[in-house]
């Protein structure tokens, strides 16, 4: 059972040197009357929160990893031996699984069965998953849109921004994206219809490139990135606009991450800045589930997925998070069946 750990707690950038892929030696067996399940994990998440997981002493809403144990993340897996009469073998099931080969899971609360339909397996890691979860409570819970908002999203071409761009762009706002890469601008405009999009990477000046975008300003602004680019959303927002704080992935390579100057813009405009977490929102999960899957099925929502091949290559493709590699929801395949 080939199996991926984190070494030590990590300070600063994550580095493939932090993991390493080693091959474990527990018994691969259901103990009876545990509850639990065997799982042959097929497909595997890499998500930027996962990096908080491993630092010393992170507080936060869940532990950090242990040096020494397998990291554990979202995945897909199929069920090959089970104590619970809730999981048959071969039932396809996604939730909480190891970054290892094969996976005893006793804690059935933190997986759910999937059906194997015309949506690819591993969408459940972001289209229908957690990051798809994020961007539909995310944009029409915390964002309160209105038709014609102007709307600006950050890290748009990843798991949760493409989907927050698009939701947004079928709810009849003007949707515009900032991303790493001319690919991935190119991507935004064409395949994902946003309505204009920009490299941060090539503009000196972030606050003059949004108000070349905004000349208006901007009504909503879903940050998935947090640092220079949330300073410089701030001095363009509208009075009333609304800024969703999902996340913060320029910070989490940063041991000194850079101050918010413009914070003093909320009283001026009357601004409404909320941080949230999807798991509030699991309530949620049915009415997504059948409003994300039904507009993909229309041709309404495309997706964008990066899958790498192979467990041992999981580290790698999940440091790219931090540097931009990923173009989409970033994924591993560990087994195709
Ligand atoms: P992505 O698929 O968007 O991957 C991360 C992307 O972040 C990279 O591709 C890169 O894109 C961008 N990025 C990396 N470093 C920087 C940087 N220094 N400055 C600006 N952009 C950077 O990840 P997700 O969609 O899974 O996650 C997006 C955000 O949402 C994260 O902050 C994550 O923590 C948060 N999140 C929050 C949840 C919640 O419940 N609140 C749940 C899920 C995710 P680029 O090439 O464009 O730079």
């Amino acid at each position: 059972n080939k199996q991926v750990v984190l070494k030590w707690f990590i300070v600063g950038a994550p580095q493939e040197k932090d993991m390493e892929v080693r091959e474990g030696t527990a018994e691969l067996k259901v103990p009876e009357g545990s509850g639990g399940v065997l799982v042959k994990n097929l497909y595997l998440s890499c998500d930027p929160y996962m990096r908080g997981r491993m630092r010393e002493n992170y507080s936060s809403y869940i532990p950090p990893f242990q040096p020494g144990s397998v990291i554990e993340g979202f995945g897909v897996a199929k069920v090959i031996d089970s104590d619970n009469q809730n999981f048959k073998i071969g039932d396809y099931v996604s939730g909480i699984t190891g970054w290892e080969q094969y996976s005893l899971i006793t804690r059935n609360e933190h997986i759910k069965k999937i059906e194997k339909d015309d949506i690819p397996l591993p969408f459940h890691l972001g289209l229908l998953g957690m990051p798809g979860l994020t961007a539909y409570a995310g944009f029409y819970e915390v964002c309160t849109p209105k038709k014609g908002d102007y709307v600006f999203v950050s890290a748009a071409s990843g798991a949760v921004g493409q989907i927050v761009g698009q939701l947004a762009k079928i709810y009849g706002c003007y949707v515009v994206g900032s991303a790493g890469s001319q690919q991935k601008v190119d991507l935004l405009k064409g395949k994902l219809g946003f309505d204009d999009a920009f490299n941060y990477k090539e503009e000196s000046d972030l606050s003059a490139a949004l108000k070349r975008c905004f000349p208006e300003g901007i009504d909503i602004y879903f940050d998935n990135v947090g640092g220079a680019m949330l300073d410089a959303a701030l001095v363009n927002m509208r009075v009333h606009g609304r800024v969703a704080v999902c996340g913060m992935v320029s910070l989490h390579a940063y041991t000194d991450p850079e101050g918010i100057h413009n914070l003093f813009t909320l009283v001026q405009k009357r601004i409404r800045m909320e941080g949230f977490l999807q798991s509030d929102y699991l309530h949620l999960y049915p009415k997504f589930v059948e409003c994300v899957a039904n507009y993909y099925r229309q041709g309404k929502i495309v997706y964008l997925e990066d899958m790498k091949e192979g467990l041992e290559n999981a580290p790698a493709a999940f440091i790219g998070l931090f540097s931009g590699k990923n173009v989409g929801k970033q994924v591993v395949c560990v087994a195709r069946d």
